[in-house]
């Protein structure tokens, strides 16, 4: 004989069951549950169709980010992010004309240009940069491209042997790049190479002119074929649509291989330049991107790049939880203001996160290795 009791916990049973799988499939028809699932299963793909990226990028918000992170989850260690520091080598005086950006010398920002920093000045930011846990340098210099800078090319090379003979990981962003160029990056040591496409093709001639898109997209072939990282992402709030937004995930997507990492930036609107009124971004709209670069492109690196300055903790909690794994520490970003070092501190401590070590594929990795173990033995003693 049943008890009542246990007619009654029987058909909660079932009823919770039913829920349980009425739920499961309403998160199974999502297009964003879809290539999750797909992701974790087959890994990265490069034949993304921009009607496949829009509809994940079209999920529910909340189904978004739930498989943003499941996606993270399983490419990634979760609690590792990467800090990068980014110091501006060469400040302003750049002849482009890309529409969101103070350094150029076609508005009035007030900025001042200046020159090449020494290799004094770039190796004891690099040293503070390290000490305070960073393990990717990123050195920016404010200019169309390379060409005909023989001399301040060869002293960034040197910056380059001598920060990655520090045991981090070296980043450049220096405008485009010859093939040969980027040979002689590679053989300094450089790990990644920093150029972003900023929008979608269609959006791109609104934004810049003195450059086309596809003068990018061979910057990043030549960087490519030098065995050399790919760093590149866009910016969001320029004035775009959201298809424009998708259509810059596509391109990024659909690369012969996806960038290692791909920075996503709000934009800061700096007073003087053509975007000074462009309203700011919302922190939902940074998740809605950061989710769909995260299932497009699982192995990325997603970096939470300018902007980050605006959002609140568990505004970046919620960016971290949808997929980002890394940020830019340090007082500024190029020219704009970043995050304070004491709250990204904090901000690691309160959300669980751990830094991510540097990777390498040859001997810098012993140096910082064993500069761990000592600190470690140090610090244990
Ligand atoms: S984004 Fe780079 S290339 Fe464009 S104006 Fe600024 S410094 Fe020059």
């Amino acid at each position: 004989m049943f008890s009542v009791r246990s007619v009654l916990a029987l058909q909660l049973r079932r009823s919770i069951l039913l829920l349980h799988s009425s739920c499961s499939s309403y998160s199974t028809s999502s297009a964003a549950a879809v290539q999750a699932e797909r992701a974790i299963s087959e890994g990265p793909r490069n034949d993304w169709t921009q009607d496949e990226i829009k509809s994940v990028y079209d999920s529910p918000l909340l189904d978004l980010l739930f498989h943003g992170a499941q996606v993270h989850r399983h490419a990634h260690n979760f609690r590792e992010v990467q800090q990068c520091t980014l110091l501006s080598i060469k400040t302003g005086g750049c002849s482009e004309d890309c529409s969101y950006c103070p350094q150029s010398s076609r508005y009035d920002t007030g900025l001042k240009a200046q020159k090449l920093m020494t290799k004094e000045a770039v190796l004891q930011a690099a040293t503070k940069a390290k000490e305070a846990g960073s393990t990717r340098f990123c050195m920016g210099a404010a200019w169309r491209d390379t060409v005909g800078r023989k001399t301040n090319f060869n002293q960034i090379l040197e910056y380059v042997k001598e920060i990655r003979d520090m045991g981090m990981e070296v980043c450049c962003t220096l405008g485009m790049l010859e093939k040969q160029q980027a040979v002689e990056l590679k053989k300094a040591g450089l790990t990644a190479y920093n150029h972003n496409l900023d929008t979608s093709r269609e959006y791109y001639p609104n934004v810049i002119t003195t450059r086309t898109y596809d003068e990018r997209l061979e910057t990043l072939e030549f960087v490519r074929d030098a065995g050399i990282n790919v760093c590149s992402g866009g910016i969001i709030g320029l004035g775009e649509a959201e298809e424009d937004r998708v259509g810059l995930l596509h391109t990024l997507a659909t690369l012969p291989s996806h960038p290692e990492s791909v920075p996503i930036n709000a934009l800061l609107a700096v007073k003087g330049t053509p975007l000074q009124d462009q309203k700011p971004v919302e922190i939902w709209e940074m998740v809605r991107m950061i989710a769909t670069a995260r299932i497009v492109m699982p192995k990325a690196m997603v970096r939470l790049s300018a902007g980050r300055v605006r959002f609140s903790m568990p505004e970046q909690a919620l960016c971290f939880l949808a997929g980002a794994n890394s940020i830019f520490t340090g007082e500024k970003l190029l020219t704009t203001p970043n995050n304070d070092f004491d709250a990204d501190q904090l901000m690691f401590k309160v959300l669980g996160l751990t830094p991510k070590a540097p990777s390498f594929d040859d001997a810098a990795a012993n140096v910082y290795e064993a500069e761990a173990c000592e600190k470690a033995a140090s610090s244990s003693g």
